[in-house]
């Protein structure tokens, strides 16, 4: 049984920068013409961090993200200062995990020695396709030849590398996807992210979208392609561990794992969120999305945090569930109740389960199924009701 009892206590540090806007891209990123202040946002977020640190009290942490944006524009020793930073606030134990994300176009040798020197154990890299007209399509950087090169350097550097691909991609055949990911496993990362091409608001996308310049795949052919993603991951010793990311036994990130389990983190950057307990509630954090006006609240006040909330019993429980379904493990049910003071609805379990949406793990837990996985938020809400 996973030990989701105790989901951990992870610190996201959020760099904010891209060298061009992807125009799939809804994340918070930002393009600068001039240069960085590395310096300056480096002590913006080392007083972010205190100021987290006098909230949550003293912790172990469990695992570090660095991502973005694109981090690895950074430079090695900004990274060891922010490392260094959340050392000296919290207990930092040998070994965690600690990752940064990376993109092809932005590797160099030099700069990943400098990372590893500076405690990164596991590099999160920005692929997205293995072929150069779908990477032109996705507005990327690199071409194939740069992103495998980056993957090889990324093997020689580090213990632990993932890297995302985007699929159901503008006419994407079943074929042409299983002879990619076959060649993406065969690169041998520990871990991949697949995620679906999904059209989000404000992107370029969007309106290249509604304009009738591109179609994506329609559900069914997109639910095929899913499928045919679990098998061949499975298949090749990758399986699905949570609904886009897929791992060999062990290698699963335990960073996005702190968030899946549902358990603490604190955020900071430009647009981080947290979710951490304070004073016995779970309370959640987040702050200003523009880079240079987090830095003036930071400097003006200690942290960029403009919003947050402490979050209600039932409002615990329906993240736990809407977080603990995307895993295959699924949820521990006796979790569930603690959280929300009452158990989910046997009734609606057993309708769920005759329409083959969920599954008991054992008696004490539910999952998903890979049905409901492509409906999962449908599952969710009904069970949450
Ligand atoms: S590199 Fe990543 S964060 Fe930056 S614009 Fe592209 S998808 Fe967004």
């Amino acid at each position: 049984m996973p030990d989701d009892r105790q989901p951990g206590f992870g610190v996201y540090v959020h760099w904010p920068f891209c060298a061009a806007k992807c125009p799939y891209c809804d994340f918070n990123s930002h393009v600068r013409h001039q240069k960085i202040d590395e310096e300056r946002f480096a002590a913006a977020f080392a007083r972010e961090l205190a100021t987290m640190r006098a909230r949550t009290g003293p912790r172990e942490v469990t695992s570090i993200f660095l991502g973005g944006g694109t981090p690895s524009l950074m430079k090695p020793d900004t990274v060891g200062a922010v490392l260094e930073t959340i050392a000296a606030n919290w207990t930092v134990p040998d070994g965690i995990e600690v990752t940064l994300e990376a993109n092809p176009s932005s590797v160099e040798a030099s700069r990943f020695r400098g990372y590893r020197a500076a405690g990164i154990n596991r590099v999160s890299l920005g692929v997205q396709a293995l072929n150069n007209a779908d990477l032109r399509f996705l507005g990327r950087l690199h071409d194939v030849d740069q992103a495998l090169g980056a993957i090889r350097l990324a093997r020689e550097t580090f213990p632990r590398l993932s890297f995302d691909l985007i699929y159901a991609r503008p006419n994407q055949t079943l074929d042409a996807w299983e002879k990619e990911l076959d060649a993406a496993i065969g690169h041998a990362a520990d871990h991949l992210s697949l995620y679906q091409l999904t059209i989000e608001e404000g992107t370029r996308f969007h309106a290249l979208h509604a304009a009738g310049k591109f179609s994506v795949p329609d559900p069914d052919h997109a639910a095929d392609l899913y499928r045919l993603t679990q098998e061949v991951t499975a298949a090749r010793g990758l399986p699905a561990y949570e609904i886009s990311n897929h791992a060999r036994p062990g290698a699963e990130s335990r960073h996005n794992l702190v968030y899946w389990r549902y358990g603490e983190y604190v955020g900071v950057g430009p647009g981080a969120h947290g979710r951490f307990i304070e004073d016995g509630k779970r309370i959640v954090t987040f702050t200003e999305k523009m880079p240079e006006t987090w830095a003036n609240l930071v400097e003006a006040r200690g942290h960029g945090v403009i919003g947050g909330e402490t979050l209600t019993r039932s409002e615990e429980a329906d993240e736990f569930l809407l977080m603990g379904l995307r895993l295959t493990e699924g949820i521990d049910l006796a979790r569930y109740e603690q959280l929300s003071g009452r158990p989910l609805s046997s009734r609606r379990i057993q309708t769920l389960q005759e329409e083959n949406l969920v599954a008991p793990v054992g008696n004490s837990r539910l999952r998903a199924t890979s049905t409901g996985m492509i409906v999962l938020d449908a599952v969710v809400a009904d069970l949450a009701r």
